[in-house]
């Protein structure tokens, strides 16, 4: 293979990997995925999307591209989540179809090969479709079936079951999904959104290589309310409906209680259950405006149309001849 032909052409496939802290991991997953790659398609890159990683990821990013220039990486100021390190990928990929892949080794390379067969055969957005979730605690599996049930009844786009990041996109999908300037960005609404002729194909979740997953569950919490709430407004809307229930309510609590009053007179008790209510309409309260807060939140974080992510760093031979503004990094330029 010519290695020059496809650092300075169009690959036919790029490979996207987000590694946060996964020096451990870089070379094993390189050494299965570079014969699949080799194998499969006429030309390859491998873009790393380094996010702030405080280990030795880097180093080992730079020994693995001088070794071969295929293997590309863009390094960030820090972390961003795993969400934008693919936002950055796709960015920076070229090839004619993208598969973004986890660096932990828990995405099979192998299935790349059914990946590019598909897309071969004319789907744009081929999915590895989870068969079972045995790598995961059984809480996260739990919360996880809840949440995707939750976001199936309420969520304006369906998420095909087990459906992650590990997956194969065509230029047109990518293309799709760099046009969507959203920095909350729940990539697996995002995937569904875009369309495209889609299908999956199953894979099961093999161990993490090495270390460990870097998803607490106060980051899977606010991962799963910024999906919800990126594509529903149910939790806005509802209330509308809790409140008109609750005023009918205090309506007919009023007549039952100047009914009362007619037929036996004034009632002087009644305070605890005037305390009782009086805080649970405040809490009702409380917890609307938390709702309305999590959406401005989320409308003044896209409002300040900051860039998604900042580049430290690139490791790529064109890096040098057309260096990279800092700041330039979104794709969205809108007026
Ligand atoms: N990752 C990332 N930034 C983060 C968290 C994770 O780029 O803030 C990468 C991580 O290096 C790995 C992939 O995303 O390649 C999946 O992360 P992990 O294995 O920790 O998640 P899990 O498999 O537990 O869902
Ligand atoms: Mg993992």
């Amino acid at each position: 293979m010519n290695i020059t032909d496809t650092a300075m052409g169009t690959p036919e496939l790029s490979v996207v990997v987000p590694v946060f802290n996964e020096a451990g991991n870089i070379e094993a997953l390189l050494a299965r995925l570079t014969p699949v790659l080799e194998r499969v398609v006429a030309s390859h890159e491998i873009i790393f999307v380094d996010d702030g990683s405080s280990d030795d990821t880097m180093a080992t990013l730079r020994k693995v591209h001088a070794q071969d220039r295929r293997r590309r990486a863009v390094s960030f100021s820090r972390n961003f989540g795993k969400e934008i390190a693919i936002a950055a990928g796709l960015d920076y990929a070229r090839g004619r179809a993208v598969v973004i892949i986890d660096a932990d080794l828990q995405h099979p390379p192998e299935l790349i090969e059914q990946f590019v067969a598909r897309w071969r055969e004319g789907y744009k957005n081929v999915y590895g479709s989870r068969v079972d979730r045995s790598g995961d605690s059984a809480l996260r599996r739990m919360l996880t079936r809840r949440f995707y049930s939750i976001f199936e009844q309420f969520g304006e786009t369906g998420l095909p079951d087990g459906a992650g990041d590990f997956r194969l996109l065509d230029r047109q999908a990518v293309e799709a999904l760099k046009n969507m300037g959203e920095r909350a960005r729940f990539s697996k609404g995002l995937y569904a959104w875009i369309g495209f002729k889609s299908i999956g194909v199953p894979f099961d979740v093999a161990e993490r290589h090495a270390g460990t997953s870097k998803y607490s569950y106060r980051k899977l919490t606010r991962f799963a309310l910024d999906g919800l709430m990126s594509f529903s407004t149910l939790p806005l809307k509802v209330w509308t409906y809790v409140g008109v229930f609750v005023s009918a309510f205090s309506l007919l609590a009023a007549v039952y209680y100047i009914v009362q009053t007619l037929t036996h007179g004034v009632d002087v008790p009644g305070y605890a259950s005037l305390i009782v209510s009086i805080m649970f309409f405040a809490g009702v309260q409380l917890l609307t405006l938390g709702i309305m807060g999590e959406y401005i939140g989320r409308i003044f974080a896209e409002v300040k149309r900051r860039p998604l992510y900042l580049v430290a760093e690139r490791l790529e031979d064109d890096a040098a001849i057309t260096p990279l503004d800092p700041t330039r990094p979104t794709h969205h330029a809108r007026a």
